[in-house]
């Protein structure tokens, strides 16, 4: 071997070891950011401080002796930066209840005899809005003939207008458990204001918080306070990180029986009510351990595309579908264009379920 190629190696060895010992520092940074981190989360402070990151660039130009020039250090160092926030962002995932690096296991609820979460799908269906004991019971009855377990049907209506139908209230609930406990079916029905829980909690299975109350940290925390399961709609623009720290604001309370269920977001398309996110349901069944539905009527607001929708929704890992179901929605009283009829509602359950996708 000629010397140059003997120095060579030499410098090449030096460049390895070199390289070995900025990992090892890059590494000791990431635990010292990692553990800066969790005392920042302590005191609710913000991972990224920009006056502090400015600070240590400016000592870091002030100690730079060259060869790179301030510029390619400044750029080298706001990628390390960068990097140990990821890190952190990544620990605090690690550490909220809901997600699944906390809690490996899928988290199964029991609802009166049935399972959410576990291995079979599951169906819930139902009116929009409770408008009569009579309305309900023949939704009832359809369900229990299709073997659906769950009835939905809302009694405090969050409507865009207030000159609009706003649900029977208590008195809607009532119906909804007479007609429940009528057929065996667990119930579910939105609830609005913390104050009507108690209440209401003697009369549903499933407290259901909608997608306008997605943010109401208040409600979010008082459902938390209850051991009622709770199923908790996506915000219109929320995303995922927001959905997730809204079910973490329930969970941490206490009350663990939560189920996340997508029902679309509000993009620039019109020829649906809202977009519905697919890649929601991989993504929340990914990242957290909680069961994940679909609400393929409010998503769709399209009776034609509901089959292929659910069928979708399975496909990507859902472990439910929600769907409206009425009498007559002709006359409903809300969203009376997007509910299925009875007829409707029972070739949808057979489409659905000859996909193969339904598992029983
Ligand atoms: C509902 O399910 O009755 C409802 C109002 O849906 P969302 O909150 O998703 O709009
Ligand atoms: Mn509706």
């Amino acid at each position: 071997m000629s010397t140059n190629e003997n120095s060579l190696e030499l410098l090449r060895e030096q460049l390895d070891a070199t390289n070995l010992q900025l990992l090892e520092l890059l590494s000791q940074r990431a635990e010292l950011a990692g553990q800066l981190g969790k005392l920042k989360e302590a005191q609710g402070v913000p991972d990224f401080d920009p006056v502090r990151e400015q600070q240590m660039l400016d000592k870091l130009i002030a100690a730079n002796r060259g060869p790179f020039d301030d510029a390619t250090i400044r750029q080298l160092f706001k990628n390390i930066f960068k990097a140990s926030l990821n890190y952190q962002k990544e620990e605090h995932k690690k550490h909220l209840i809901v997600s699944r690096k906390n809690q490996p296991d899928s988290t199964i609820i029991k609802v009166k005899d049935t399972l959410v979460g576990g291995k079979a799908s599951i169906m819930v269906a139902g009116p929009c809005s409770v408008e009569s004991y009579q309305q309900t019971r023949e939704v009832g009855a359809a369900l229990k003939e299709a073997g659906v377990p769950i009835l939905r049907g809302g009694a405090f209506k969050p409507r865009t207008s207030p000159y609009d139908f706003q649900g029977l209230g208590v008195e809607g609930l009532q119906i909804l458990k007479r007609v429940g406990d009528e057929f065996g079916l667990a119930t579910i029905s939105e609830i609005v204001d913390p104050r009507h829980l108690e209440e209401a909690i003697q009369y549903i299975d499933i407290i259901q918080i909608g997608a306008r109350n997605m943010h109401n940290f208040e409600l979010l925390k008082a459902a938390g306070e209850t051991r009622t399961p709770v199923l908790l709609k996506r915000g219109l623009a929320a995303t995922m990180e927001e959905f997730l720290h809204a079910a973490e604001y329930i969970v941490s309370r206490g009350n663990t029986q939560v189920m996340l269920i997508e029902r679309g977001i509000r993009t620039y398309e019109k020829w649906t009510r809202n977009t519905l996110d697919i890649s929601a349901v991989p993504i929340l069944k990914k990242e957290s351990h909680l069961p994940v539905l679909v609400d393929v009527t409010h998503s769709t607001g399209r009776k034609d595309i509901l089959a292929p929708c659910a069928k979708a929704a399975l496909a990507a890992g859902a472990d439910g579908i929600m769907v409206e179901v009425h009498p007559n929605p002709a006359v409903a009283l809300s969203d009376a264009q997007q509910q299925l009829n009875i007829p409707e509602f029972h070739n949808f359950l057979s489409e659905v379920k000859e996909s193969g996708l339904f598992k029983a």
